[in-house]
């Protein structure tokens, strides 16, 4: 395997350091992950290595962001199969580091403070999780930054791309929420990097990829089905300029009795505020985003398709 493996932030610099030298390279990409990994995250991997020289994925279950311990402690650990996913995408270094390399001192004092985005929906059920996901976002963006290892405080000196490399980080659809919250994170306290969102990838029959789905009975996978069937149901309206008629969509999921629906609706991808007004009895205009999330047996799923009209 080409990839190389690094624990520390200061392998990480001086890793990412040399193979930006060695390769006159003028970007780097950073994929965070929480590992166990699969083709939604390989798609990630993908994208960051086709648009940069130089590409890191991180894989950390953060603490900060679970709610209980068994829910963390159950987390699936795959590290070699990551690795060998990674190094056929083309990924360079993994930067997998301890719970006491990231927070040393034990549990930080001063954290991120997502604000009102993250009270609702994924944020309701899950209290201070984007708080937890925000902090360490934050943190593995300043470990990720390109060229810190670099002499001349990481301006490059060289080659084609004389000048600062470009930093790039990717994140999934999947988690819009998220993705939301980390773009308003960047654009409010100026990260100097461009955040990249890569579409979901599914399942031929239609379900998220998502490390938790290995949870699933086979009944249940069945079951689950009807999270992207309802929002395809919707997007297809959409494009068709029908009304969302969201009731009925929300009917076709609560029909399924192993589905316990915990929210459905439209909202704006930037603000997440909902669209209920467009969803009625007049067709669908313009941009938004249709969420669902619900429990299936033990597992919590999170969905979405974005709408445009
Ligand atoms: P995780 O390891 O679950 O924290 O996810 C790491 C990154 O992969 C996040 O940015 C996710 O949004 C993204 N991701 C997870 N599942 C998928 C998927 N099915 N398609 C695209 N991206 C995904």
């Amino acid at each position: 395997m080409a990839i190389k493996l690094v624990t520390t932030a200061a392998q990480l610099r001086t890793e990412s350091a040399r193979l930006l030298t060695e390769k006159q390279g003028s970007s780097q990409g950073l994929v965070p992950t929480m590992g166990a990994l699969h083709e939604g995250h390989a798609r990630l991997a993908r994208t960051a290595v086709e648009q940069n020289d130089v590409v890191v994925a991180s894989i950390f279950v953060n603490p900060l962001q679970f709610g209980e311990a068994v829910d963390l402690d159950r987390y699936p650990r795959t590290l070699e199969a990551d690795m060998e996913l990674l190094d056929a995408e083309g990924v360079d270094l993994v930067f997998a580091p301890s719970v006491e390399e990231v927070y040393p001192g034990g549990e930080p004092l001063v954290r991120v403070t997502a604000g009102r985005l993250a009270e609702k929906w994924e944020g309701a059920s899950r209290p201070g999780h984007f708080d937890g996901a925000l902090t360490v976002v934050a943190k593995l963006l300043h470990y990720g930054f390109p060229g810190a290892g670099l002499s001349g405080g990481g301006a490059f000196v060289t080659g084609a791309g004389a000048g600062l490399p470009a930093y790039r980080a990717y994140f999934g659809q999947k988690d819009a929420q998220q993705l939301t919250l980390v773009r308003r994170m960047v654009a409010d306290l100026n990260f100097p990097v461009e955040i990249v969102a890569v579409p979901t990838v599914r399942s031929a029959d239609g379900l998220a990829l998502s490390s938790r789905n290995r949870f699933l009975s086979g009944e249940e996978r069945e079951a689950a089905l009807v999270l992207s069937r309802a929002l395809r149901l919707l997007e297809e309206r959409a494009n068709a300029h029908e009304p969302l008629d969201l009731e009925s969509a929300q009917s076709l999921v609560e029909s399924q009795p192993l589905v316990g629906l915990d929210y459905f609706d439209v909202v704006d991808p930037d603000t997440l505020e909902p669209l209920a007004e467009n969803c009625k009895e007049t067709p669908f205009r313009g941009e938004g985003l249709a969420i669902i999330a619900a429990k299936v047996g033990p597992v919590r799923l999170i969905d979405n398709v974005p709408l445009n009209s």
